[in-house]
């Protein structure tokens, strides 16, 4: 049984998502091999031959495959896919936006955002904004799977490097897309999916401005993240890159603290797993008490104030 993981990166760093994945192939069993595909990517190729347990790197390195664009990324892993039976990525956006285009070139069903890995053929994945688990079990000879990474632990580094082989990029792919520009937003706190400990704000905060009066002293003290519900960034109290849920980020940080957020179930379906989750809400009926280890009933703008300073 052979394994082809799909390597997640900015053409300059290996993410963290690629290791995720790894831990969940290697469940799956077989010898794993990993792609990293794009232009200029041989700092990313080494980084992901130190990943334990790993057989070997495939790089295809090609300006055509610069921005993860679906046509010719999909292109190239179907032209790799017949010394696989196992196809398998982060469910990031790139996974997200490729691996439907690879499931339906080879003519196959994909099984989407994987949580748990119960034999080479059968998977546990979330549906209904994580209301269900549902159980899969695939009977195709290929199979295409995405993984929520954050329902696996990092694959550890290995002692040695894997070897690394080059392959040419697919003869031809419909350019169906092209890449116009990236707007990316920088900032100095952790990313929000990455980040061990993120703060959140919901509606009550009720402006940009008490957010970053009340919440982001907090997550500088805290090295943390900064997340909000939907109803926030609605209302323009944050921006979209923010918003943590069902059509959000799905986050498991270690520790995860909502501020005025009520626990609408499609907030809760991207936060419930993390590891540790503070409620503050003066609403004692809150649904977010439900999920919380910890529930302080006060007002957000008396108790945030005071943390910081205890801090
Ligand atoms: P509210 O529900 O208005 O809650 C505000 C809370 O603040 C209340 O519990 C209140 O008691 C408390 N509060 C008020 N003042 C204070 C104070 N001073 N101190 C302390 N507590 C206070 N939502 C998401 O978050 N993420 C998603 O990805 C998402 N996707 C969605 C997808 C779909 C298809 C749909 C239909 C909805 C989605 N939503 C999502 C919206 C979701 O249903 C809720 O509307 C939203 O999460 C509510 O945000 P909130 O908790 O900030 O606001």
């Amino acid at each position: 049984m052979a394994i082809l993981l799909l390597a997640d990166h900015d053409a300059t760093h290996l993410s963290d998502q690629t290791a995720k994945a790894l831990t969940a192939a290697s469940k799956i069993g077989g010898d794993v091999d990993v792609l990293v595909a794009g232009s200029g990517v041989k700092g990313v190729a080494e980084q992901a031959a130190k990943l334990a347990g790993i057989s070997k790197v495939i790089v295809a390195d090609d300006a055509s495959l610069a921005n993860n664009l679906a046509e010719p990324l999909a292109a190239l892993i179907v032209s790799l896919a017949g010394s696989y039976d196992t196809i398998v990525a982060a469910a990031t956006s790139v996974g997200k936006n490729v691996m439907p285009r690879v499931a339906a070139l080879l003519d196959v069903s994909q099984v989407s955002e994987i949580i748990e890995v119960i034999s080479p053929y059968t998977f546990k994945r979330p549906i209904y904004a994580g209301n269900a688990i549902q159980t899969v079990h695939m009977s195709e000879a290929k199979r295409v799977i995405t993984v929520r990474t954050t329902a696996f632990p990092s694959a550890s580094q290995g002692s040695t490097s894997a070897a690394v082989e080059q392959v040419p990029t697919a003869a031809s792919f419909s350019a169906l897309s092209s890449h116009v520009s990236d707007a990316l937003s920088s900032s100095d706190r952790p990313e929000l999916t990455s980040a061990k400990i993120i703060i959140s704000g919901g509606r009550a905060l009720g402006s940009s401005e008490k957010f970053k009066e009340v919440i982001l002293p907090v997550a500088d003290k805290l090295g943390a993240a900064v997340g909000a519900s939907r109803a926030a960034v609605d209302a323009g109290y944050a921006p979209n890159d923010w918003q943590v849920g069902q059509t959000g980020k799905v986050v498991a940080p270690d520790l995860y603290i909502a501020c005025g957020i009520s626990g609408a179930i499609q907030h809760l379906a991207g936060m419930k797993d993390s590891k540790v989750i503070v409620a503050i809400n003066k609403d004692e009926e809150a649904p977010i008490f439900q999920v919380a280890d910890y529930g302080l009933v006060a007002d957000l703008f008396d108790i945030l104030p005071e943390l910081e300073s205890s801090l």
